[in-house]
């Protein structure tokens, strides 16, 4: 990581801060919150109380600024040429390849797959399957996962005469380990599921999981959209196949994502898109590919998104991955105690092992007019399936209501809703 850190503040000139302020007393929230411009903006005349962190994160100062700088400064097409513009945008690019290798311990740079984000990491590696399955083969995925951890899947079964079978949660929203155990077979050839849940914040056991998968000969795809912005991933440890995510639910911008893949995997699955940069050698008839990760990386990618999720990494390294951890960690301690005691309120997702989101639906009104209303306060939180509908079939419920937390999110922001909840029961009941 260091070696990508001073990289990246070599090519970027404006400040970064120093978090030795983390020594100091008091909720990290505070220390933060001012690099964030956004979170002094009002709606509907009171301060924003931003909770729909899972869905995407608001963006530091220091990646507004990289966007700005980039453009002003060395925008240029990557890869291609030998001017010194190209250069800039070029080193910049590749060391924030170098970032993420080391943010999620990858053994080799090349293992770092740029992609539109998690649904476009997820559809890549699906795609890929199509040349390794067989009619008869079994792809298992869980109740638990977002609908693009479902769909590439189900398409791919369509498209090859696999299999879907799936792991129940229980009520708390855990899933049943047993079952999955029964499920595996030697047909299994792939086990896709999330790290963690965005409906519910259950953190599955992925390095268990990925064990019972690999003994039976299956690879592991794991979604881990809503694991990278709050916990420290090393998928080496974990020894997944493949582990995706999104820059823009990390502090950085929409657009752009990670696929890590096992080097063997990456080569053995065909690419994905072809074009420009992908490729070794093209006549009219034939072409042949490049290596990785070029192969995987068709036409000119994301530039701008590339360099600001550096510095959005660079932001989140200086902070502190397990400092975030630690203080969603205690906020959502405190938010489950604070929703939990207001009469009528249920909470969905109760695992032991939980990240920061609190789903819950109050007794008798529907999610969508209590977020209506919350929003009339200032409050954004997310109402609906959150694109997980096996989840909330599961519980019988047309949607919730979530608060999702950041590094940003205080203790004040978890009281206001608390506070505006108990309004908006009293107004609709
Ligand atoms: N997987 C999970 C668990 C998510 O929470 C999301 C987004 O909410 C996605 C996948 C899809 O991410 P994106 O829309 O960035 O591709």
């Amino acid at each position: 990581m260091e070696s990508g850190i001073s990289e990246i503040k070599r090519l970027y000139p404006f400040k970064f801060r120093t978090f030795a302020v983390l020594k100091a007393p008091g909720m990290l929230s505070d220390q933060i919150r001012s690099d964030f411009p956004i979170l002094t903006r009002q709606v509907h005349g009171k301060p924003l109380v931003y909770l729909d962190n899972a869905a995407t994160t608001q963006k530091p100062q220091a990646v507004i600024d990289a966007i700005v700088h980039y453009y002003s400064h060395y925008n240029s097409n990557v890869h291609r040429g030998v001017h010194q513009l190209s250069q800039e945008a070029t080193d910049a690019f590749e060391a924030v390849r170098t970032q993420l290798q080391s943010h999620v311990n990858a053994a080799h740079s090349h293992e770092v797959i740029f992609t539109k984000g998690t649904t476009d990491s997820l559809n890549l590696v699906a795609h890929g399957f199509r040349s390794v399955l067989q009619p008869g083969d079994e792809i298992i995925v869980t109740q638990l996962e977002h609908h693009s951890n479902l769909v590439p899947w189900h398409m791919l079964a369509e498209r090859t005469g696999a299999i879907i079978r799936f792991i129940p949660m229980d009520g708390r929203g855990v899933l049943d380990q047993t079952v999955y155990e029964s499920l595996l077979n030697p047909r299994t050839k792939v086990v896709a599921f999330n790290h963690i849940s965005n409906a519910l914040g259950t953190i599955n056991p992925v390095k268990e999981m990925t064990a019972k998968a690999h003994a039976v000969g299956a690879a592991v795809v794991v979604d881990g959209a809503q694991a990278l912005p709050h916990a420290a991933v090393d998928v080496q440890d974990l020894d997944v196949d493949f582990y995706s995510g999104s820059a823009h639910k990390m502090y950085g911008p929409t657009g752009i994502g990670l696929l890590y893949g096992k080097t063997e995997w990456l080569e053995k699955l065909p690419p994905y898109q072809g074009g420009g940069e992908m490729i070794q050698d093209v006549d009219v008839t034939s072409s042949t590919y490049a290596g990785l990760p070029h192969k995987f990386e068709a036409g000119t990618p994301n530039i701008e998104a590339v360099i600001a999720w550096g510095a959005a990494l660079t932001w989140m390294h200086q902070v502190g991955v397990a400092n975030i951890q630690a203080h969603e960690d205690e906020l959502l301690a405190y938010g489950t105690a604070l929703l939990g005691a207001i009469p009528g309120v249920k909470i969905y997702g109760t695992a032991p092992q939980k990240a920061a989101v609190l789903s819950f639906n109050v007794a008798g009104l529907h999610p969508y007019d209590v977020g209506t209303l919350l929003d009339q306060m200032g409050i954004a939180v997310r109402t609906g399936q959150h694109c997980t509908q096996p989840i909330m079939d599961g519980f019988g419920v047309p949607g919730t209501i979530r608060a999702s937390l950041a590094a940003y999110t205080s203790k004040e922001d978890l009281d206001q809703l608390a506070r505006a909840l108990e309004r908006a029961i009293a107004l609709l009941a």
